[in-house]
């Protein structure tokens, strides 16, 4: 008999099929047993007898044949997609055993403090809530392709293996590459940047790498980075609108896909308005000074508390989960940065800040060769470390931009979760490789 995916056994009430999946739950109810079947399509009731079930247990890999029938009215399910219909089990195969499980995995919620959850992840990772973030994560990542298609852009692969750390910053991993040293890339930007001047406009989803010295509820040491670059901008503005196309994009595939996904967490998609506002960083300090009296307005960044703060600004002034914080100072950012003409202290640079956490970098770059040469002297950038970047902008490179999202930020403030942990499969951080790199296991915090 051929497999009926266990979605697909709502339309086949009267009929006799053959299911496979693992055992989710067990319920003995003394001359009846029910054993909740999962599969990739969702859950089933089996009914069945107590000979017939013998000693099967959560996370049993079974094949069950039995026939498909109506539950009577009062027995419907209206959680389960498959609520109103049950098996009545003929045949039973055992076809792994698993071992007895370390917590219970039945509950609708999986209780578990986050080293636990992270400890025992590919086992975790069956549970329907922890699938249905990984299912929204991929959605999103999906309709990034899908937005940048759409506007012509080719998707690249960039290097993790780069040369030398040319933006600066001690959050990198040296690697030994053999006689050599090498660096783990923190961002595709001098390859996406360089790849404007081959094919005009480039995205690519790949893994960066921060050595992130402490440990918080949003950081991680390896990311997945949404990355996004195009020449012929006539503004740093077309690159904030693109930014904003591709979020709205991102937000619609989400809202037209994962309905179910979003209702598991009681969470609802970010509030936008007609246009994402933007706010200068000098003018967001302001505000916040107004608000709180906390005075930041001499920092070269929002603090984690600011961008709580302009969050909530933003969604009062203007009904907006979502701000840009634009003109970021010159002098923090890197060498290849766009300074304002209009005040080069500032440059043309933009964070998208979601939900009170910062989900996105960009900007305008400098595509004219000298003054590249310029300013990455005057940031202590050695030339021959960005050979092959240099190489494309002596050969001609538009004005261009570009973007990058972190695509585990964007999961957990879309879903609500409160560590960036829980929206990433394999989380690393300073203590975590896989497992718990300390010996005793404490909670993560921050
Ligand atoms: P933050 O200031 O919040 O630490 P950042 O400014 O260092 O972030 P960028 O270099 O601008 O980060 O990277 C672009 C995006 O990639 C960020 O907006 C964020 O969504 C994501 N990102 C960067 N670093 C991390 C990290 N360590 N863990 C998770 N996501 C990250
Ligand atoms: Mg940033």
């Amino acid at each position: 008999m051929t497999r009926t995916l266990i979605t697909e056994t709502i339309s086949k009430i009267g009929e006799i099929v053959l299911i496979k999946g693992w055992v989710n739950t067990r319920r003995d109810h003394g001359k009846i047993v029910f054993i909740d079947v999962r599969d990739r399509t969702g859950l089933l009731q089996v009914v069945l007898s107590p000979e017939l079930a013998g000693n099967l247990h959560s996370e049993d890999v079974v094949y069950v044949t039995g026939e498909i029938q109506a539950r009577p009215e009062k027995l419907i399910n209206p959680k389960l997609a498959t609520g109103t219909v049950e098996m009545s089990c003929e045949k039973v195969e055992l076809i792994a055993k698993a071992a007895e499980l370390p917590f219970d995995m039945g509950k609708e919620n999986l209780d578990l403090e986050l080293p636990t959850l992270l400890d025992h992840r590919s086992l975790t990772m069956r549970h329907p809530k922890i699938q249905a973030i990984f299912k929204v994560q991929a959605v999103i990542i999906d309709a990034f392709r899908k937005a940048l298609q759409a506007k012509d852009f080719l998707e690249f692969q960039a290097p993790c293996i780069t040369p030398a750390v040319a933006e600066g910053g001690a959050e990198v991993f040296k690697v030994k590459y053999f006689e050599h040293e090498a660096y783990l890339s923190q961002s595709p930007q001098l390859y996406k940047s360089l790849l404007v001047g081959d094919f005009e406009r480039v995205f690519s989803v790949n893994k960066v790498f921060r050595a992130e010295p402490s440990v918080t509820t949003r950081h991680l040491t390896e990311v997945v980075s949404l990355d996004a670059e195009f020449g012929f901008i006539e503004s740093w503005e077309e690159v904030q609108d693109m930014e904003e196309y591709v979020v709205r994009f991102i937000f619609a595939e989400v809202a037209n896909k994962c309905q179910r996904e979003l209702k598991m967490f009681n969470a609802t998609l970010p509030k936008l308005s007609d246009k994402i506002p933007v706010i200068k960083l000098r003018d967001a300090q302001e505000i916040i000074f107004k608000r709180t009296g906390r005075d930041i307005r001499q920092e070269k960044d929002l603090d984690p508390e600011g961008e709580r703060e302009i969050c909530k600004w933003s969604l009062e002034q203007h009904d907006s989960d979502l701000v840009f914080i634009s003109h970021f100072l010159t002098k923090k950012k890197p060498f290849y940065v766009f300074p304002d003409p209009a005040d080069p202290t500032y440059a043309y640079s933009v964070d998208l800040i979601g939900r009170g956490v910062e989900w996105s970098s960009g900007g305008q770059r400098l595509n004219n060769y000298e003054q590249i040469l310029e300013n990455a002297k005057e940031w202590g950038v050695k030339a021959e470390d960005i050979e092959m970047y240099l190489q494309s902008f002596r050969y001609g490179v538009p004005p261009l931009g570009g973007f990058a999202l972190g695509a585990e930020r964007m999961t957990m403030h879309i879903l609500g979760l409160k560590n960036i942990r829980e929206s990433t499969m394999f989380p690393r951080d300073m203590e975590r490789i896989d497992v718990s790199l300390r010996k005793n296991n404490t909670a993560i915090t921050g």
